[in-house]
């Protein structure tokens, strides 16, 4: 929908881990459940899926908001059709309005966005395209030196969280104070999307979220320091390509405002913004 270059966001650091995380199981580079997301590469060496950073991280974008509203078209459950922000009957009916009425491309999309949640218009859904990119996070190589741990758990009931008896398991785990890489790109994000952004990132700053299941024994808490986050707007975009110009610095806090300002306007009920 959007072949035309707005914006983009690149942010840098190191992602490190102040508990143990688990690994997925077997040998295999396979992620086992979305709860495991630490897997081991061609070469044996750990890495967290950037989609599983985006996962933890999308979660607690949802909550947040969900915390100012339970509206659907502000925050909606990706997880179930039924609560989503366009179910899959709603993109019907959209689909067929369009082909019967020969709407024009913008008119279409001005439909779609109109429908579309604040939390998809940032990280995607089934009908629209994520502007946020989080690239896989390897372990720093020159720190790694294959220092994975043993350990025994009791094989815990997914749905009950009691124990299962006699069902012993041994697990593996990366310990505390292992880095990765952190990268990743927002492209053509606007300035509340990437206040809304913030807040999420902001928790993994601080430590408050964890990766990998497990959190109720102490495992999976990982901190984010971000080293660089640079913007180019498309007034730079040349210089950006042409030239070593890496952009200019993230500017957080008029982000953050542009965000608070759109959630008073919401609860005001004054809220006309109709951006992507
Ligand atoms: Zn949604």
């Amino acid at each position: 929908m959007f072949h035309k270059f707005q914006s983009r966001l690149n942010l840098q650091g190191t992602v490190e881990t102040q508990t143990a995380i688990r690994v997925g199981a077997g040998r295999s580079t396979a992620v086992i459940g979305s709860d495991l997301p630490v897997v081991r590469d061609a070469e044996g060496a750990p890495y967290i899926p950037g989609s599983s950073f985006k996962g933890v991280l999308r979660s607690y974008v949802e909550s947040i908001l969900r915390s100012f509203t339970e509206e659907k078209s502000i925050v909606c459950n990706p997880t179930n059709n039924d609560e989503q922000c366009i179910t899959r009957d709603e993109m019907e009916t959209l689909r067929d309005d369009r082909d019967d009425n020969n709407w024009n491309e913008q008119k279409y999309n001005a439909k779609l966005l109109s429908k579309t949640c604040w939390v998809c218009k940032l990280f995607g859904s089934l009908w629209y395209a994520s502007k946020l990119q989080v690239r896989d996070l390897y372990v720093q190589e020159d720190l790694w030196f294959g220092q994975y741990q043993q350990r025994d758990g009791v094989a815990i009931d997914r749905d009950t969280e009691t124990a299962v008896s006699g069902h012993l398991y041994d697990f593996e785990v990366v310990p505390a104070g292992t880095p990765f890489d952190f990268h990743a790109i927002v492209d053509n994000a606007t300035d509340w999307q990437l206040g809304m952004l913030y807040l999420g990132l902001s928790a993994f700053e601080k430590g408050d979220l964890t990766i990998g299941g497990a959190s109720s024994r102490g495992l999976g808490v990982i901190t984010l320091t971000l080293d660089s986050a640079h913007y180019i707007d498309k007034t730079k975009i040349m210089d950006y390509l042409t030239k070593d110009d890496k952009g200019d610095d993230a500017n957080w806090e008029s982000w953050i405002e542009a965000f608070k300002d759109r959630i008073d306007k919401q609860l005001e009920g004054t809220d006309a913004q109709t951006d992507g």
